[in-house]
């Protein structure tokens, strides 16, 4: 991904009455921006030929301006392609069965995604991640992000309370139950799980068998 603001994949005003265009026009055109542009001004290469997901991982546990400004940048630009204007509801196909498999049912998972989003303490993120071919929920403060780990992110939500307060105010809950009654893209989830499933690196099992057939 560039360091650039990339535009919404959908209109401002697209999201509402679950997310008003004024909570999406300063979020992404103030927050993320901000981010965005932070990110240019402390890296020393060209923002144009260098790839934000390498400027969040170099400088983890490095450049702490750095970090939060990029790691932010990216974490912004993975949220806007996790809702859609008419989203929400049931997952549906790969990740349907990957949640059931992972959770017991898509109502396990609903609850522990509210547990998790609701009970950030402060600002941060909850996430749905791949790690060792099951799917968890994590939540990551501040700026962090699932990029800097072995966890491959599939979804998330940002419960900074700009991502929420001009609608909700205090009511986080109402804003996490909208998102996923109205908003949760869970056609980005079901690509996320395809490419990540695709670049896994290969299982002691799947290795024995390729080097099987291999040798037949
Ligand atoms: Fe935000």
């Amino acid at each position: 991904m560039n360091i650039t603001l990339p535009p919404l994949p959908y209109a401002v005003d697209a999201l509402e009455p679950h997310l008003s265009r004024r909570t999406l026009s300063v979020h992404h055109g103030n927050h993320h921006a901000a981010y965005v542009a932070k990110t240019r001004a402390l890296i020393s290469t060209p923002p144009e030929s260098t790839a934000l997901e390498d400027v969040v991982r170099s400088s983890a546990g490095q450049n702490e301006p750095l970090f939060n400004a990029s790691a932010q940048a990216w974490n912004h630009a993975f949220l806007w392609q996790s809702m859609r204007p008419g989203g929400g509801g049931e997952a549906r196909g790969a990740i349907a069965e990957a949640i059931e498999e992972s959770f017991g049912s898509q109502r396990v998972f609903s609850q522990q995604f509210v547990s998790a989003a609701g009970d950030q303490f402060g600002s941060g993120w909850a996430w749905l991640v791949l790690e060792n071919e099951k799917l968890q929920i994590v939540a990551t403060s501040n700026a962090g992000t699932p990029l800097t780990t072995a966890q491959r992110p599939l979804l998330t939500i940002d419960v900074w309370e700009h991502a929420y307060y001009l609608d909700y105010q205090h009511r986080r809950l109402d804003y996490i139950a909208a998102f996923l009654g109205h908003l949760v893209n869970w056609d980005f989830a079901n690509q996320n799980l395809e490419r990540h499933r695709a670049a896994r690196p290969p299982t002691s099992a799947n290795r024995s068998l390729a080097a099987s057939s291999a040798a037949t």
